[in-house]
Protein backbone atom coordinates (compact mmCIF):
# COMPACT_ATOMS: atom_id res chain seq x y z
CA UNK A 1 0.00 0.00 0.00
CA UNK A 2 1.36 3.49 -0.95
CA UNK A 3 2.23 4.81 2.47
CA UNK A 4 3.43 8.98 2.86
CA UNK A 5 6.29 9.35 1.07
CA UNK A 6 4.92 7.17 -2.03
CA UNK A 7 1.65 9.42 -1.50
CA UNK A 8 3.80 12.60 -1.01
CA UNK A 9 5.49 11.82 -4.79
CA UNK A 10 1.94 11.87 -6.63
CA UNK A 11 0.69 14.90 -4.90
CA UNK A 12 4.12 17.20 -5.52
CA UNK A 13 3.71 15.70 -9.27
CA UNK A 14 -0.17 16.51 -9.29
CA UNK A 15 -0.28 19.77 -8.18
CA UNK A 16 2.91 20.57 -10.12
CA UNK A 17 1.18 20.19 -13.02
CA UNK A 18 -2.56 20.59 -12.71
CA UNK A 19 -2.35 24.20 -10.27
CA UNK A 20 -4.58 26.61 -11.72
CA UNK A 21 -6.12 24.34 -14.40
CA UNK A 22 -9.79 23.99 -15.15
CA UNK A 23 -11.50 20.79 -15.01
CA UNK A 24 -12.94 19.68 -18.37
CA UNK A 25 -14.64 16.37 -18.13
CA UNK A 26 -14.51 14.30 -14.97
CA UNK A 27 -15.74 10.25 -15.58
CA UNK A 28 -16.12 7.38 -13.18
CA UNK A 29 -15.73 3.83 -15.46
CA UNK A 30 -16.98 1.77 -12.72
CA UNK A 31 -19.68 1.38 -10.67
CA UNK A 32 -17.76 0.45 -7.78
CA UNK A 33 -16.27 3.74 -7.36
CA UNK A 34 -19.99 5.22 -7.52
CA UNK A 35 -20.88 3.11 -4.99
CA UNK A 36 -18.12 3.92 -2.62
CA UNK A 37 -19.86 7.44 -2.99
CA UNK A 38 -21.19 8.78 0.77
CA UNK A 39 -24.70 9.38 1.10
CA UNK A 40 -23.62 13.91 1.18
CA UNK A 41 -21.03 13.45 -2.29
CA UNK A 42 -21.95 15.95 -4.64
CA UNK A 43 -22.39 14.60 -8.55
CA UNK A 44 -19.70 15.10 -11.00
CA UNK A 45 -21.29 17.78 -13.63
CA UNK A 46 -20.94 20.36 -10.09
CA UNK A 47 -16.37 19.74 -11.16
CA UNK A 48 -16.63 20.39 -14.68
CA UNK A 49 -15.41 23.99 -14.97
CA UNK A 50 -13.89 24.33 -12.16
CA UNK A 51 -9.99 25.67 -11.70
CA UNK A 52 -7.71 23.24 -9.25
CA UNK A 53 -6.57 25.35 -6.19
CA UNK A 54 -4.24 23.07 -4.88
CA UNK A 55 -3.49 19.61 -4.62
CA UNK A 56 -2.41 18.73 -1.09
CA UNK A 57 -1.93 15.51 1.52
CA UNK A 58 -2.94 14.30 4.67
CA UNK A 59 -1.62 10.97 5.92
CA UNK A 60 -2.41 8.49 3.04
CA UNK A 61 -4.90 10.57 1.61
CA UNK A 62 -4.94 13.05 -1.44
CA UNK A 63 -6.87 16.31 -1.81
CA UNK A 64 -7.96 18.35 -4.48
CA UNK A 65 -9.50 21.49 -4.28
CA UNK A 66 -11.47 23.06 -6.99
CA UNK A 67 -12.79 26.63 -7.01
CA UNK A 68 -15.91 27.35 -5.30
CA UNK A 69 -15.02 25.18 -2.04
CA UNK A 70 -15.36 21.32 -4.28
CA UNK A 71 -13.04 19.25 -2.95
CA UNK A 72 -11.96 15.36 -3.97
CA UNK A 73 -10.45 13.28 -1.81
CA UNK A 74 -8.52 10.49 -2.82
CA UNK A 75 -7.24 6.96 -0.99
CA UNK A 76 -4.93 5.02 -3.08
CA UNK A 77 -5.69 1.89 -0.57
CA UNK A 78 -3.32 -0.96 -1.57
CA UNK A 79 -2.89 -1.04 -5.54
CA UNK A 80 -4.68 2.62 -6.82
CA UNK A 81 -2.44 4.70 -9.23
CA UNK A 82 -3.04 8.15 -10.34
CA UNK A 83 -1.03 9.14 -13.41
CA UNK A 84 -1.06 10.87 -16.39
CA UNK A 85 -1.46 9.58 -19.89
CA UNK A 86 -2.18 10.73 -23.34
CA UNK A 87 -5.87 10.16 -23.98
CA UNK A 88 -5.45 8.19 -26.79
CA UNK A 89 -3.80 5.18 -24.95
CA UNK A 90 -5.59 2.85 -24.28
CA UNK A 91 -7.85 2.23 -21.63
CA UNK A 92 -7.63 -0.60 -19.91
CA UNK A 93 -10.10 -2.99 -17.30
CA UNK A 94 -8.23 -1.78 -14.12
CA UNK A 95 -8.75 2.08 -14.99
CA UNK A 96 -11.54 3.45 -13.13
CA UNK A 97 -11.83 6.81 -13.64
CA UNK A 98 -10.44 9.69 -16.07
CA UNK A 99 -10.26 13.35 -15.58
CA UNK A 100 -8.98 15.43 -18.24
CA UNK A 101 -8.57 19.43 -18.55
CA UNK A 102 -8.62 22.72 -20.35
CA UNK A 103 -5.10 23.87 -21.89
CA UNK A 104 -3.43 20.30 -20.95
CA UNK A 105 -3.04 17.79 -23.33
CA UNK A 106 -2.64 15.04 -20.81
CA UNK A 107 -5.33 13.29 -19.00
CA UNK A 108 -5.42 11.79 -15.56
CA UNK A 109 -6.58 8.51 -14.17
CA UNK A 110 -7.17 6.32 -11.62
CA UNK A 111 -5.90 2.81 -11.87
CA UNK A 112 -6.63 0.04 -9.26
CA UNK A 113 -6.43 -3.49 -9.78
CA UNK A 114 -8.03 -4.53 -6.40
CA UNK A 115 -10.80 -2.08 -6.58
CA UNK A 116 -10.01 -0.75 -2.52
CA UNK A 117 -9.34 2.32 -3.35
CA UNK A 118 -12.12 5.11 -3.84
CA UNK A 119 -12.66 9.19 -4.74
CA UNK A 120 -14.96 10.65 -3.20
CA UNK A 121 -16.59 14.01 -3.75
CA UNK A 122 -17.26 16.23 -1.00
CA UNK A 123 -17.24 19.99 -0.28
CA UNK A 124 -14.00 20.99 1.10
CA UNK A 125 -15.51 21.81 4.29
CA UNK A 126 -16.79 18.13 4.90
CA UNK A 127 -13.27 16.44 4.06
CA UNK A 128 -11.67 18.89 6.41
CA UNK A 129 -13.51 17.77 9.25
CA UNK A 130 -13.52 14.00 8.20
CA UNK A 131 -9.55 14.24 8.23
CA UNK A 132 -9.85 16.31 11.43
CA UNK A 133 -11.76 13.16 13.38
CA UNK A 134 -10.10 10.52 11.53
CA UNK A 135 -6.37 11.30 11.05
CA UNK A 136 -3.44 12.41 14.08
CA UNK A 137 -0.72 14.49 12.97
CA UNK A 138 1.44 14.51 10.35
CA UNK A 139 4.52 12.35 11.64
CA UNK A 140 6.92 15.02 9.71
CA UNK A 141 5.53 18.53 11.60
CA UNK A 142 4.84 16.53 14.67
CA UNK A 143 6.99 17.40 18.12
CA UNK A 144 8.89 15.21 20.48
CA UNK A 145 6.62 16.22 23.13
CA UNK A 146 3.25 15.51 21.54
CA UNK A 147 5.18 12.09 19.96
CA UNK A 148 6.29 11.05 23.33
CA UNK A 149 3.07 11.97 25.09
CA UNK A 150 1.42 9.54 22.59
CA UNK A 151 3.76 6.54 23.37
CA UNK A 152 2.45 7.12 27.22
CA UNK A 153 -1.05 7.68 26.28
CA UNK A 154 -1.60 4.38 24.48
CA UNK A 155 1.07 2.35 26.68
CA UNK A 156 -0.38 -0.78 26.16
CA UNK A 157 -0.13 -1.01 22.19
CA UNK A 158 2.78 -2.40 20.89
CA UNK A 159 4.94 -0.29 18.85
CA UNK A 160 4.28 -1.78 15.92
CA UNK A 161 0.63 -1.22 16.01
CA UNK A 162 1.45 2.12 17.28
CA UNK A 163 3.23 3.79 14.45
CA UNK A 164 0.55 1.95 12.11
CA UNK A 165 -2.41 3.48 13.41
CA UNK A 166 -3.54 6.55 11.41
CA UNK A 167 -5.38 7.83 14.71
CA UNK A 168 -2.15 8.10 16.17
CA UNK A 169 0.23 9.43 13.86
CA UNK A 170 -1.30 9.80 9.97
CA UNK A 171 1.15 8.36 6.96
CA UNK A 172 3.03 5.11 8.27
CA UNK A 173 1.90 1.77 6.81
CA UNK A 174 3.92 -1.72 6.83
CA UNK A 175 6.73 -1.16 5.05
CA UNK A 176 8.09 2.24 7.20
CA UNK A 177 6.75 1.23 10.39
CA UNK A 178 9.78 -2.18 9.93
CA UNK A 179 12.02 0.29 8.47
CA UNK A 180 11.89 3.09 11.44
CA UNK A 181 12.33 0.58 13.95
CA UNK A 182 14.97 -1.12 12.76
CA UNK A 183 16.66 2.32 12.27
CA UNK A 184 15.74 3.32 15.96
CA UNK A 185 16.98 -0.62 17.03
CA UNK A 186 13.83 -1.27 18.48
CA UNK A 187 11.92 -4.57 18.99
CA UNK A 188 8.18 -4.30 16.83
CA UNK A 189 7.12 -6.44 19.80
CA UNK A 190 7.68 -3.64 22.85
CA UNK A 191 4.87 -1.86 24.55
CA UNK A 192 5.25 1.80 23.90
CA UNK A 193 4.99 2.55 27.86
CA UNK A 194 7.88 0.10 27.84
CA UNK A 195 10.27 3.00 25.75
CA UNK A 196 12.73 4.91 27.89
CA UNK A 197 12.65 8.86 26.94
CA UNK A 198 16.28 7.74 25.13
CA UNK A 199 14.91 5.06 23.25
CA UNK A 200 11.68 7.33 22.31
CA UNK A 201 14.22 10.22 21.13
CA UNK A 202 16.12 7.82 18.66
CA UNK A 203 12.36 6.34 17.50
CA UNK A 204 11.44 9.66 16.79
CA UNK A 205 14.57 10.39 14.93
CA UNK A 206 14.09 7.68 13.11
CA UNK A 207 10.55 8.36 11.95
CA UNK A 208 11.78 11.69 10.41
CA UNK A 209 14.84 10.52 8.83
CA UNK A 210 13.36 7.50 7.17
CA UNK A 211 10.31 9.23 5.81
CA UNK A 212 12.70 12.24 4.72
CA UNK A 213 14.79 10.08 3.02
CA UNK A 214 11.75 7.99 1.26
CA UNK A 215 10.18 10.76 -0.36
CA UNK A 216 14.03 11.75 -1.43
CA UNK A 217 13.94 8.83 -3.38
CA UNK A 218 10.25 8.87 -4.53
CA UNK A 219 8.77 6.56 -2.53
CA UNK A 220 8.77 2.55 -2.62
CA UNK A 221 7.84 0.34 -5.25
CA UNK A 222 6.87 -3.02 -4.41
CA UNK A 223 3.71 -3.72 -5.91
CA UNK A 224 2.23 -1.54 -8.12
CA UNK A 225 3.20 2.41 -7.10
CA UNK A 226 4.21 4.45 -9.44
CA UNK A 227 4.00 8.38 -9.41
CA UNK A 228 2.07 10.83 -11.16
CA UNK A 229 4.43 10.12 -14.62
CA UNK A 230 3.90 6.43 -13.86
CA UNK A 231 7.63 5.98 -12.67
CA UNK A 232 8.53 3.44 -9.79
CA UNK A 233 10.01 5.23 -6.62
CA UNK A 234 13.62 3.93 -5.65
CA UNK A 235 13.88 3.70 -1.93
CA UNK A 236 12.69 -0.42 -2.19
CA UNK A 237 16.76 -0.26 -3.54
CA UNK A 238 17.58 1.18 0.26
CA UNK A 239 15.20 -1.25 2.49
CA UNK A 240 17.31 -3.12 5.42
CA UNK A 241 14.59 -5.54 7.27
CA UNK A 242 11.02 -5.11 5.04
CA UNK A 243 10.64 -7.78 2.66
CA UNK A 244 14.28 -9.15 3.54
CA UNK A 245 12.95 -12.22 6.14
CA UNK A 246 16.05 -15.68 5.89
CA UNK A 247 18.73 -12.55 4.73
CA UNK A 248 21.26 -11.94 6.82
CA UNK A 249 21.16 -7.99 8.42
CA UNK A 250 22.94 -5.62 7.25
CA UNK A 251 23.67 -3.77 10.48
CA UNK A 252 25.31 -7.16 12.54
CA UNK A 253 25.34 -9.17 9.64
CA UNK A 254 25.40 -12.64 12.04
CA UNK A 255 21.69 -13.04 12.27
CA UNK A 256 19.08 -13.00 9.78
CA UNK A 257 15.58 -10.91 9.30
CA UNK A 258 13.05 -12.82 10.73
CA UNK A 259 9.18 -12.25 9.82
CA UNK A 260 6.56 -12.71 12.49
CA UNK A 261 2.84 -11.43 12.67
CA UNK A 262 2.71 -8.28 15.14
CA UNK A 263 -1.34 -6.69 15.86
CA UNK A 264 -2.47 -8.45 12.88
CA UNK A 265 0.45 -7.27 9.85
CA UNK A 266 4.01 -9.23 8.98
CA UNK A 267 7.04 -7.41 11.14
CA UNK A 268 10.49 -7.89 9.24
CA UNK A 269 12.98 -7.38 11.99
CA UNK A 270 16.19 -8.54 13.18
CA UNK A 271 15.90 -10.00 16.95
CA UNK A 272 19.71 -8.96 17.87
CA UNK A 273 19.84 -5.35 16.18
CA UNK A 274 16.44 -4.62 17.99
CA UNK A 275 15.57 -5.04 21.51
ZN1 LIG B 1 21.05 -7.18 13.03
Amino acid sequence: MPELPEVETVVRGLDRELRGKRLKDFVFLSQHLVSKQPATALSLENYYGKKIKKIWRRGKVIVFEFSGQLGLIVHLKMTGQLYFVCPDQLLDKHSHARMAFYGFKKELRFRDIRKFGYLNCLKVEEIQKKIQTELGPEPLEMNFQDFFSQLQRFGKKRIKGWLLDQKIIAGIGNIYSDEILFEAKISPERKTISLSPKEARNLYRAMKSVLKKAIELKGSSVSDYVDSLGQPGKFQKRHRVYGREGKPCFRCQGTTVQRKKICGRSAFFCPSCQS
